[in-house]
Protein backbone atom coordinates (compact mmCIF):
# COMPACT_ATOMS: atom_id res chain seq x y z
CA UNK A 1 0.00 0.00 0.00
CA UNK A 2 1.03 3.51 -0.95
CA UNK A 3 0.39 6.99 -1.37
CA UNK A 4 2.11 9.65 -4.05
CA UNK A 5 1.55 13.15 -4.65
CA UNK A 6 2.37 15.92 -7.34
CA UNK A 7 2.12 19.64 -7.16
CA UNK A 8 3.89 21.97 -9.43
CA UNK A 9 4.68 22.52 -13.38
CA UNK A 10 4.39 19.05 -14.21
CA UNK A 11 1.27 17.38 -15.57
CA UNK A 12 0.75 15.45 -12.53
CA UNK A 13 -0.56 12.24 -13.51
CA UNK A 14 2.42 10.76 -15.19
CA UNK A 15 4.06 11.22 -12.14
CA UNK A 16 2.05 9.88 -9.68
CA UNK A 17 1.07 7.03 -12.03
CA UNK A 18 4.88 5.98 -12.15
CA UNK A 19 5.45 6.43 -8.36
CA UNK A 20 2.48 4.58 -7.36
CA UNK A 21 4.36 1.58 -9.88
CA UNK A 22 7.44 2.30 -7.70
CA UNK A 23 5.43 1.46 -4.54
CA UNK A 24 3.92 -1.51 -6.46
CA UNK A 25 6.67 -3.75 -4.15
CA UNK A 26 4.61 -2.96 -1.28
CA UNK A 27 1.47 -5.05 -2.00
CA UNK A 28 -1.90 -4.04 -2.96
CA UNK A 29 -5.53 -4.53 -4.04
CA UNK A 30 -6.27 -1.52 -5.83
CA UNK A 31 -5.27 1.36 -7.17
CA UNK A 32 -6.71 5.22 -7.92
CA UNK A 33 -5.70 9.17 -8.82
CA UNK A 34 -7.56 12.37 -8.33
CA UNK A 35 -6.36 15.35 -9.80
CA UNK A 36 -7.93 18.98 -9.91
CA UNK A 37 -8.37 21.51 -12.83
CA UNK A 38 -12.01 23.32 -13.26
CA UNK A 39 -13.30 20.38 -11.12
CA UNK A 40 -12.41 16.98 -9.38
CA UNK A 41 -11.29 14.23 -11.47
CA UNK A 42 -11.13 10.75 -10.02
CA UNK A 43 -10.12 7.06 -11.57
CA UNK A 44 -9.91 4.23 -9.35
CA UNK A 45 -9.84 0.71 -10.06
CA UNK A 46 -10.01 -2.55 -8.18
CA UNK A 47 -6.36 -4.83 -9.27
CA UNK A 48 -3.22 -3.71 -10.94
CA UNK A 49 -1.83 -0.26 -11.59
CA UNK A 50 -2.13 -0.74 -15.23
CA UNK A 51 -5.77 -1.61 -14.67
CA UNK A 52 -5.98 1.77 -13.93
CA UNK A 53 -4.07 2.85 -16.84
CA UNK A 54 -6.40 1.34 -18.86
CA UNK A 55 -9.29 2.79 -17.32
CA UNK A 56 -7.63 6.52 -17.47
CA UNK A 57 -7.37 6.16 -21.27
CA UNK A 58 -9.21 9.02 -23.19
CA UNK A 59 -10.00 10.29 -19.87
CA UNK A 60 -9.27 14.12 -18.98
CA UNK A 61 -5.95 13.68 -16.94
CA UNK A 62 -4.71 17.58 -17.59
CA UNK A 63 -3.88 18.87 -14.05
CA UNK A 64 -0.87 20.43 -11.84
CA UNK A 65 -2.09 18.66 -8.93
CA UNK A 66 -2.83 15.19 -8.18
CA UNK A 67 -3.18 12.39 -5.36
CA UNK A 68 -2.44 8.57 -6.13
CA UNK A 69 -3.33 5.59 -3.88
CA UNK A 70 -2.29 1.60 -3.29
CA UNK A 71 -4.97 0.18 -1.35
CA UNK A 72 -4.37 -2.83 1.62
CA UNK A 73 -8.17 -3.30 2.49
CA UNK A 74 -8.57 -3.11 5.77
CA UNK A 75 -12.42 -1.73 6.00
CA UNK A 76 -14.31 -2.92 3.51
CA UNK A 77 -13.64 -5.96 0.44
CA UNK A 78 -11.04 -5.25 -2.70
CA UNK A 79 -13.62 -3.34 -5.24
CA UNK A 80 -13.70 -0.27 -7.12
CA UNK A 81 -16.12 1.82 -4.81
CA UNK A 82 -13.97 1.15 -1.91
CA UNK A 83 -11.10 2.19 -3.86
CA UNK A 84 -9.52 5.49 -2.72
CA UNK A 85 -9.63 8.41 -3.73
CA UNK A 86 -12.36 8.83 -1.76
CA UNK A 87 -14.79 12.32 -2.41
CA UNK A 88 -16.62 14.10 0.37
CA UNK A 89 -20.66 14.32 -0.02
CA UNK A 90 -20.30 17.63 -0.97
CA UNK A 91 -17.93 16.43 -4.21
CA UNK A 92 -15.20 19.05 -2.96
CA UNK A 93 -12.53 17.21 -1.49
CA UNK A 94 -10.78 14.17 -1.98
CA UNK A 95 -8.49 12.18 0.33
CA UNK A 96 -6.26 9.04 0.06
CA UNK A 97 -5.24 7.35 3.33
CA UNK A 98 -3.16 4.54 4.46
CA UNK A 99 -3.78 2.93 7.77
CA UNK A 100 -6.98 2.79 10.19
CA UNK A 101 -9.11 4.70 12.12
CA UNK A 102 -9.62 2.72 14.89
CA UNK A 103 -13.43 4.59 16.26
CA UNK A 104 -14.50 5.28 12.71
CA UNK A 105 -18.16 3.84 13.39
CA UNK A 106 -19.01 6.26 16.27
CA UNK A 107 -17.71 9.81 13.96
CA UNK A 108 -19.62 7.73 11.15
CA UNK A 109 -23.22 7.11 13.51
CA UNK A 110 -23.00 10.96 13.95
CA UNK A 111 -22.38 11.76 10.68
CA UNK A 112 -25.20 9.42 9.56
CA UNK A 113 -27.21 11.54 12.27
CA UNK A 114 -26.85 14.54 9.94
CA UNK A 115 -27.60 13.04 6.94
CA UNK A 116 -24.38 11.98 5.15
CA UNK A 117 -24.21 9.10 3.26
CA UNK A 118 -21.39 6.64 1.88
CA UNK A 119 -20.43 5.18 -0.93
CA UNK A 120 -17.88 2.87 0.62
CA UNK A 121 -17.94 0.61 3.43
CA UNK A 122 -13.71 2.09 4.36
CA UNK A 123 -13.01 3.82 7.31
CA UNK A 124 -11.32 6.90 5.02
CA UNK A 125 -14.76 7.83 3.53
CA UNK A 126 -15.79 8.84 7.32
CA UNK A 127 -12.33 10.66 8.50
CA UNK A 128 -12.98 12.69 5.32
CA UNK A 129 -16.55 13.59 5.41
CA UNK A 130 -15.91 14.30 9.10
CA UNK A 131 -12.77 16.61 7.77
CA UNK A 132 -15.75 18.14 5.18
CA UNK A 133 -18.47 18.56 8.06
CA UNK A 134 -15.95 20.51 10.73
CA UNK A 135 -14.60 22.66 7.32
CA UNK A 136 -18.15 23.94 6.67
CA UNK A 137 -19.40 24.34 10.42
CA UNK A 138 -16.32 26.14 11.22
CA UNK A 139 -16.27 27.66 8.19
CA UNK A 140 -12.38 27.48 8.27
CA UNK A 141 -9.69 26.42 6.41
CA UNK A 142 -9.21 22.93 5.30
CA UNK A 143 -6.29 23.20 7.26
CA UNK A 144 -7.99 24.16 10.36
CA UNK A 145 -10.48 21.22 9.54
CA UNK A 146 -7.79 18.35 9.47
CA UNK A 147 -6.40 19.35 12.56
CA UNK A 148 -9.38 19.23 14.52
CA UNK A 149 -10.34 16.51 13.11
CA UNK A 150 -7.07 14.58 14.17
CA UNK A 151 -7.54 15.49 17.46
CA UNK A 152 -10.43 13.01 17.41
CA UNK A 153 -8.60 10.33 15.71
CA UNK A 154 -7.47 7.34 17.37
CA UNK A 155 -5.34 5.34 14.80
CA UNK A 156 -2.66 4.96 12.79
CA UNK A 157 -2.66 6.65 9.35
CA UNK A 158 -0.92 8.89 6.19
CA UNK A 159 -4.02 10.98 4.44
CA UNK A 160 -3.54 13.32 1.15
CA UNK A 161 -6.03 15.62 0.79
CA UNK A 162 -6.75 18.22 -2.43
CA UNK A 163 -9.96 20.83 -2.39
CA UNK A 164 -12.00 22.22 -5.09
CA UNK A 165 -11.73 25.45 -3.27
CA UNK A 166 -7.81 25.58 -2.86
CA UNK A 167 -6.63 23.90 -6.23
CA UNK A 168 -2.97 25.05 -5.49
CA UNK A 169 -2.35 23.40 -2.01
CA UNK A 170 -1.94 19.46 -0.63
CA UNK A 171 -2.77 19.01 2.78
CA UNK A 172 -0.95 16.17 3.98
CA UNK A 173 -0.51 14.33 7.56
CA UNK A 174 0.51 11.45 9.28
CA UNK A 175 0.73 9.23 12.35
CA UNK A 176 2.34 5.74 12.17
CA UNK A 177 2.58 5.96 8.50
CA UNK A 178 5.40 7.37 6.96
CA UNK A 179 5.39 10.30 4.38
CA UNK A 180 7.87 12.06 2.72
CA UNK A 181 8.39 15.37 0.64
CA UNK A 182 10.27 15.76 -1.95
CA UNK A 183 11.64 19.13 -2.68
CA UNK A 184 11.78 20.60 -6.56
CA UNK A 185 12.10 23.60 -8.03
CA UNK A 186 8.76 24.99 -7.76
CA UNK A 187 7.55 21.45 -7.37
CA UNK A 188 6.38 19.32 -4.61
CA UNK A 189 6.75 15.30 -4.60
CA UNK A 190 5.28 13.72 -1.67
CA UNK A 191 5.00 9.73 -1.15
CA UNK A 192 5.47 6.48 1.47
CA UNK A 193 9.02 6.41 1.06
CA UNK A 194 11.64 7.71 -1.23
CA UNK A 195 11.30 5.69 -4.37
CA UNK A 196 8.98 7.87 -6.26
CA UNK A 197 10.53 10.93 -5.08
CA UNK A 198 14.46 9.94 -6.08
CA UNK A 199 14.57 10.90 -9.88
CA UNK A 200 13.04 14.28 -9.53
CA UNK A 201 15.28 15.08 -6.83
CA UNK A 202 17.42 14.64 -3.87
CA UNK A 203 16.52 16.89 -1.54
CA UNK A 204 13.61 15.22 0.77
CA UNK A 205 11.91 16.06 4.60
CA UNK A 206 10.63 12.95 6.44
CA UNK A 207 7.27 14.43 8.21
CA UNK A 208 6.93 13.64 11.78
CA UNK A 209 3.91 11.88 13.68
CA UNK A 210 1.26 14.53 14.31
CA UNK A 211 2.40 16.87 11.91
CA UNK A 212 0.72 18.33 9.07
CA UNK A 213 2.13 19.84 5.99
CA UNK A 214 1.06 22.23 3.66
CA UNK A 215 2.12 21.47 0.26
CA UNK A 216 1.96 24.68 -2.65
CA UNK A 217 4.42 24.28 -5.74
CA UNK A 218 6.53 26.83 -3.95
CA UNK A 219 6.26 26.76 -0.47
CA UNK A 220 6.13 23.84 2.03
CA UNK A 221 4.84 24.33 5.65
CA UNK A 222 4.77 21.79 8.39
CA UNK A 223 2.74 22.09 11.16
CA UNK A 224 2.08 20.44 14.43
CA UNK A 225 -1.40 19.58 15.56
CA UNK A 226 -1.41 22.54 18.02
CA UNK A 227 -0.71 24.80 14.84
CA UNK A 228 3.16 25.66 15.64
CA UNK A 229 5.25 26.22 12.75
CA UNK A 230 8.40 23.54 12.60
CA UNK A 231 11.32 24.35 10.43
CA UNK A 232 11.55 21.51 8.66
CA UNK A 233 14.43 19.58 8.29
CA UNK A 234 16.29 18.89 4.98
CA UNK A 235 18.42 15.92 3.96
CA UNK A 236 19.82 14.53 0.98
CA UNK A 237 19.14 10.99 0.26
CA UNK A 238 22.63 9.11 0.30
CA UNK A 239 24.20 8.21 -2.84
CA UNK A 240 23.55 4.90 -2.07
CA UNK A 241 19.81 4.70 -2.29
CA UNK A 242 20.19 7.07 -5.26
CA UNK A 243 21.97 4.38 -6.95
CA UNK A 244 19.09 1.60 -7.47
CA UNK A 245 17.29 4.47 -9.88
N1 LIG B 1 -8.26 1.55 5.99
C1 LIG B 1 -8.29 2.00 4.66
C2 LIG B 1 -9.15 1.12 3.79
O1 LIG B 1 -9.45 0.03 4.13
C3 LIG B 1 -6.88 2.18 4.05
C4 LIG B 1 -6.18 0.88 3.79
C5 LIG B 1 -4.74 1.11 3.29
O2 LIG B 1 -3.85 1.34 4.14
O3 LIG B 1 -4.50 1.01 2.07
O4 LIG B 1 -9.57 1.52 2.74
Amino acid sequence: CGIVGYIGSREAYPVVLKGLKRLEYRGYDSAGVALLNHGMKVYKKKGKVAQLEEEVIGKDIQSNIGIGHTRWATHGEPSDRNAHPHVSNNGKLAMIHNGIIENYVSIKNELLKKGYTFKSDTDTEVLLNFIGDIKTNNECSLEEAVRIALKRVVGAYVILLIDEDTPDTIIAARKGSPLVIGIGKNEHFLASDASPIIEYTKEVVYVNDYELAIVKADELILKNLGNEKITPYVQKLDLELAAIE
